[in-house]
């Protein structure tokens, strides 16, 4: 079981209104490791009522929350960010055991997940309006800027930390209360950084976490009109129900969806970087994260050397529980996601793309997954539309600039690609035509929390992060000052 320093981190309740609280019929669901099958322990399986409740108490502390200075909310953020790290090993710990990813990873995100709160911390103290030119002489105009309200938010398993404090951060920032539900495969992180906003002096109300049914929480948010604003990260298929429940109340929404990310090796470049760029976009995460490489293209001057060096690094990663030592692959979340993999890899297979590596399910049991290399992989097949979100590295081979530019952009995703070139020119051209919201030039990692994360087409709306990453949480108002 669970060790941890701090065994006060482990909680098995929701927090809604500065409370620790159970769901009205006293349901609950169990949480498991995935790399175990073991029961970590269980957390309550709520509804719209408690959803309700939890928006109702938000609506409550807002005026509060926005009355403090800029300065004040920013040293909340500060406080959570530092106890985050103060206890990134048991959170990261906490995150192995529920999500499954290496031990080096989950401690990882936690710094990532902390940055957030820094970063929106300094920025609530920049937020600036503007004055204009006025047309009229005894008029003045002025634009403010102020917290749009109520928000909600809903997260994904993949990222158990980061996404939450990526939509939890600027909403405080901004001085909005939010209602938080994080997805139900991974809810320990979420209430371990509720015991730490408690620690941190977050006023009650202003941060709440509800856990349970998502259709019947999501639908409440959604149809709440108190909620002025609501940010998802998941799929693109529940992003696209949720914009649509969000139309009837004309909420602001975020929507952080899935990507279909191309790496693309021109024969110009690095190789050996390109390898190690792709193995760090490829399998972190097990593959797990929308911004993984989904489609390998590798010219034809390089595909061999590539795919024979790839293979080689592919072959040393060490499959297993994320807290053992050394181990760079832990399980896939759940047995639907390891479904989703062997069909990719037999759809591929059947249409003639060659095995390299790997290719099944890992004799550790449970949802270990081999890591996988596939080569002579075209657009016909299931895995160059869908996200495999998995350990499937699939090499398709292409001739020219133009011809693998297209390829690349044949998908209604937009999130991210990346590409490895030593040519200035065709650096520039490439990431130019590039239709994703983010583009990787010789490196397979891009995330920061200084950088604006988002995509184009079907991948999203809305930027989280950076300086714009306020902007979602902000509406405008109009100032006309007559009388002058
Ligand atoms: P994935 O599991 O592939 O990351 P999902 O979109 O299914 O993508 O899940 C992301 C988040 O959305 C999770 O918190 C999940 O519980 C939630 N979710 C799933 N279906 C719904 C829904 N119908 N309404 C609201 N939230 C949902």
């Amino acid at each position: 079981m669970l060790t941890l320093k701090d065994p006060a981190l482990l909680r098995q309740q929701a927090y809604i209104d500065g409370q620790w609280c159970d769901a009205n019929e006293a349901a609950t669901v169990d949480v498991i490791n995935p790399a175990t099958g073991e029961k970590l322990g269980t957390v309550p399986h709520m509804g719209a009522q408690e959803t309700r409740r939890a928006i109702d108490a938000a609506a409550a502390a807002w005026p509060a929350w926005r009355k403090k200075t800029a300065r004040e909310r920013s040293l909340v953020l500060r406080r959570w960010s530092d106890l985050m790290l103060e206890n990134a090993d048991d959170l990261a710990l906490l995150m192995t055991a529920e999500q499954g990813k290496p031990l080096a990873e989950a401690k990882g995100e936690v710094a990532y997940a902390a940055s957030f709160f820094e970063w929106f911390g300094e920025e609530a103290k920049r937020v600036a309006g503007e004055t204009l030119q006025s047309p009229w002489p005894d008029r003045r105009i002025v634009v403010t800027k102020e917290p749009i309200g109520v928000c909600a938010a809903i997260t994904p398993w993949n990222f158990p930390a980061a996404m939450i404090t990526r939509k939890v951060g600027p909403a405080l920032a901004a001085g909005c209360p939010i209602v938080l539900k994080p997805a139900e495969l991974t809810p320990y992180s979420a209430l371990a950084l509720a015991v730490l906003a408690e620690r941190a002096g977050v006023p009650k109300g202003v941060f709440s976490v509800v856990i349970g049914d998502s259709k019947a929480i999501g639908g409440e948010m959604t149809s709440n009109p108190l909620v002025r604003k609501l940010s998802f990260t998941g799929s693109t298929a529940v992003g696209r129900l949720l914009m649509e429940q969000c139309a009837p109340t004309i909420k602001k929404i975020s929507l952080e969806l899935g990507g279909n990310a191309s790496f693309i090796v021109f024969d110009d470049a690095d190789i050996d970087a390109a390898v190690e760029g792709a193995i760090a976009s490829k399998y972190r995460n097990a593959g797990q994260t929308c911004v993984c490489a989904n489609r390998i293209y590798v010219q034809d001057g390089v595909y061999e050397e590539f795919a024979q060096k790839l293979v080689a690094a592919v072959g040393k990663l060490k499959v297993g529980n994320g807290v053992e030592a050394g181990v760079n692959q832990g399980p896939l979340i759940e047995e639907k996601a390891v479904v989703k993999v062997e069909q990719h890899i037999a759809d591929a297979l059947s249409k003639g793309a060659r095995l390299l590596l790997g290719g099944k399910r890992h004799e550790l049991g449970h949802s270990f997954f081999q890591p996988t290399v596939l080569a002579d992989v075209t657009s016909n097949m299931a895995l160059a539309r869908e996200e495999t979100f998995g350990p499937l590295a699939p090499l398709f081979r292409f001739s020219t600039e133009d011809e693998v530019i297209a390829m690349a952009n044949d998908t209604e995703f937009g999130l991210a690609s990346y590409f490895y070139s030593r040519d200035i020119g065709r650096v520039w051209r490439v990431a130019e035509q590039i239709e994703t919201g983010m583009v990787g030039v010789n490196t397979g990692l891009i995330s920061t929390e200084v950088a604006p994360f988002g995509g184009v087409k079907q991948s999203g709306l809305g930027r989280e992060g950076s300086v714009h990453g306020m902007d979602d949480y902000l509406v405008m108002k109009y100032i006309c000052m007559g009388g002058v």
